[in-house]
């Protein structure tokens, strides 16, 4: 289970419509082939998927990025500070102190 933010903007979105999109057109240019062959033949259509794939970037470049949200490079929690480290004794305030 990951805890990463998923962002939900239309560039983000349509960005990871990218691997389903390529399943897909491999799975119809293999029945393209077992199917008809010849021309359709996968050595062929095969380029079809780097047009998918670029289109697909293309669509995201240009879609609004409203309310994206960058991918945390850290596991932390986003608005929570990190811990400090282990054998650091916790500050003293001056009224504290005698
Ligand atoms: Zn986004």
């Amino acid at each position: 289970m990951s805890n990463q933010v998923r962002c939900h903007c239309q560039s983000c979105a349509i960005r990871s419509l990218t691997g389903p999109a390529v399943l897909i057109t491999v799975g119809v240019l293999f029945l393209l082939h077992q199917l008809h062959g010849g021309y359709f033949d996968f050595g062929n259509t095969w380029p079809l998927i780097l047009v998918v794939i670029g289109l697909l970037h293309l669509g995201s470049a240009f879609a609004p990025r409203d309310g994206h949200v960058e991918a945390q490079a850290s596991t932390a929690m986003p608005g929570v500070p990190p811990s400090p480290p282990a054998g650091v004794p916790p500050p003293v305030s001056p009224s504290e102190r005698q």
